[in-house]
C-alpha cells in the first residue's frame, strides 16, 4: 500500500507570523511591520478580508456611542478613510465610517499590507505547528507547489476558527452546551433600481426600520429587514409571498439588506441565515458545512425570486454573487488569561489593559428555526472594553502565540458582541503591536 509522506520544505524565517489575514489579522499585519518586525501573513483564500470581503459581511456595524463619538479609531479608521477614497466605501447618516464594496475592499487591504511590508502569502492553507517547550516554532502549510513551513519568534492566531489554538493543543471553547450561532450564506444582487426601493421604503416606513441616507455623488445608502418578531415595513410582501409559497418559513425568518456605496444598483443580503428545524450545524463539521451550502443555494433561489416578483425596484435585478465562503458568526473560542464575560459586556466593564471599547450589543442568532436569539445592549450611553489578557493564552500554555479577531478568549454570549469587524481591527492592531514589543525585547531592543 502506498503511503501518504508529507515532505515539508522550510521556506524562510521571520519575526512575526500571521495566520489568517481577516480584519483582525490585516490589522495585526499592519501593526506588525510598521512597529518594525519582519512580518508573513499566511492566508487561506485568494484575497485579504476573511468574512468581511470572502463571506460578503458588508457593511461593518456602527460601534460608536453617537455621530461624533466613535469608539473604534486607529487602524479602522485609516481603512474607512481609504475605502472612501478609493470610490468603495461611505459613511452613512449616523456617523457609521464602515460601509464598503467588499471587492475594492480586497485590493484596499492589499495595499495596506504590501505598503507597510507584510509578506503576503495567499492559497495557503495552514495543516499544523511546531511546538516545543511551549513554544511555537514554527506553521506547516500545503499549497499547488507543495508542503513548506515557516518558523517565527512570534505567532498571531487570526484565523477567525482558533485553527493555530487548536493545533498547538491550548484550551479552547466552541459554541455552548447546545447552544450554536446560526450561519449564513450572503450573496448581492445587481440592476436594483434603489432610487425607486429607497422613495418607496421614504413613503412607508413608519417605525424607522428602513433608513434611506441620499450621499452627494448620486448614491442611495439604504437599508431594511424582516424577521417574524416585528413589523418591519417589508411585512406585507413577505406575508403575500408565504401565503403563495413563494417562500419556505426558513427563508423569511431574517432578511435583511444594505445598498452598496460607489456601486449603483448593487444589494448586499444578510441573509440566507441557515436554521435547520431541529439540528445544530458546527462550522467546524465539513458535512454540516456541505450541507449548509447546497441548502443556502435553494434558499438564495427563493429568495432572490421573490425579490424580483415582489419588491420595489428589483425587477431587473439579479444574482451577481454567492459568497465563496459561509458567514461563520462564531466557532472556536480561546479559553485564555482572561475571559470576557456577558456581565462585563453588559454592565460596562473597564480594565487597565483595554485593547478595544464596543458598545455592540450582545447578538446571538438562533441555530435552529424556531427558537428566539439575543440582541442585550450595554447600559445607554455606555460601553464595555475587551482587555489584552483576552487575546494571550494560559500563562502555563503557549507563550509567543497571541490570538486576535472572532475566536479571542470570551464566553459564547460575549463573543455575541465582541465579534463586530470594529473590534477585531482593534484587537489585530493591538497583537500586531505587542508581537513586535516582544521580539524586540528578546532581542534587547527598547
Ligand atoms: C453572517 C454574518 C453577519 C455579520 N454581520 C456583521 C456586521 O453586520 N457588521 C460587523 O461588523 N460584523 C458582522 N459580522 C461579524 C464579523 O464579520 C466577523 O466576526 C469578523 O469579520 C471576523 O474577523 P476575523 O478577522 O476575526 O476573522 P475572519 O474574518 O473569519 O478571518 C479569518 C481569516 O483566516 C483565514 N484562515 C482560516 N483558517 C486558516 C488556515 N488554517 N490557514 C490560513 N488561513 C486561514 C480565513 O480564510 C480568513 O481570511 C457578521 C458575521 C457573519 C458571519
Amino acid at each position: 500500500m502506498p503511503t501518504l509522506e508529507l515532505k515539508y520544505k522550510e521556506l524562510e524565517s521571520c519575526d512575526v507570523l500571521v495566520a489568517g489575514g481577516g480584519s483582525a489579522g490585516v490589522a495585526a499585519a499592519v501593526s506588525s511591520a510598521r512597529s518594525g518586525a519582519k512580518t508573513i501573513l499566511i492566508e487561506k483564500a485568494t484575497f485579504l478580508g476573511g468574512m468581511a470581503t470572502g463571506a460578503l459581511v458588508t457593511p461593518m456595524m456602527k460601534n460608536a456611542l453617537d455621530a461624533k463619538n466613535i469608539l473604534t479609531k486607529g487602524l479602522f479608521l485609516e481603512v474607512c478613510e481609504r475605502l472612501i477614497k478609493s470610490g468603495g466605501g461611505a459613511t452613512f447618516k449616523d456617523g457609521n465610517p464602515g460601509w464598503f464594496n467588499p471587492e475594492i475592499y480586497k485590493w484596499v487591504l492589499d495595499e495596506m499590507c504590501t505598503e507597510a511590508g507584510v509578506r503576503l502569502m495567499f492559497d495557503c492553507q495552514i495543516v499544523s505547528v511546531l511546538v516545543e517547550n511551549k513554544s511555537l516554532k514554527k506553521v506547516f502549510f500545503i499549497n499547488k507547489g507543495g508542503c513548506f513551513s515557516v518558523s517565527a519568534k512570534e505567532f498571531i492566531d487570526t484565523t477567525g476558527d482558533g485553527d493555530l489554538i487548536s493545533l498547538s493543543g491550548i484550551s479552547y471553547e466552541s459554541g455552548e452546551k447546545n447552544k450554536r450561532q446560526a450561519m449564513s450564506l450572503r450573496f448581492m444582487m445587481a440592476g436594483v433600481e434603489t432610487k425607486i426601493l429607497g422613495k418607496w421604503l421614504q413613503e412607508n416606513d413608519k417605525n424607522g426600520d428602513s433608513p434611506v441616507y441620499l450621499l452627494d455623488s448620486g448614491d442611495v445608502l439604504l437599508s431594511t429587514a424582516f424577521t417574524y418578531e416585528k413589523d418591519w415595513t417589508l411585512k406585507p410582501f413577505f406575508e403575500k409571498a408565504l401565503e403563495n409559497n413563494d417562500l419556505k418559513k426558513e427563508d423569511a425568518a431574517y432578511f435583511q439588506i444594505f445598498s452598496v456605496p460607489g456601486s449603483p444598483g448593487l444589494i448586499a443580503f444578510n441573509c440566507p441565515r441557515i436554521t435547520p428545524k431541529d439540528k445544530d450545524l458546527d462550522p467546524l463539521n465539513n458535512e454540516n458545512t456541505s450541507w449548509l451550502l447546497t441548502e443556502g443555494r435553494q434558499m438564495i433561489k427563493r429568495i432572490s425570486n421573490f425579490c424580483k416578483k415582489y419588491l420595489p425596484g428589483f425587477q431587473n435585478s439579479y444574482i451577481c454573487q454567492i459568497a465563496p465562503c459561509i458567514g461563520v458568526r462564531e466557532s472556536r473560542r480561546l479559553i485564555g488569561q482572561y475571559v470576557l464575560t456577558a456581565d462585563d459586556v453588559l454592565s460596562g466593564k473597564k480594565f487597565e489593559d483595554s485593547v478595544a471599547s464596543s458598545n455592540w450589543p450582545i447578538d446571538i442568532h438562533p441555530s435552529k428555526l424556531n427558537e428566539k436569539g439575543q440582541l442585550r445592549h450595554p447600559k445607554n450611553g455606555d460601553y464595555y472594553q475587551i482587555p489584552l489578557r483576552s487575546l494571550l493564552p494560559k500563562e502555563n500554555e503557549i507563550k509567543n502565540l497571541i490570538v486576535a479577531g472572532r475566536c479571542l478568549s470570551a464566553t459564547f454570549e460575549a463573543q455575541g458582541s465582541a465579534r463586530i469587524q470594529a473590534n477585531c481591527w482593534s484587537m489585530g492592531e493591538a497583537a500586531g503591536l505587542l508581537a513586535t514589543k516582544r521580539v524586540k525585547s528578546n532581542l534587547g531592543i527598547c
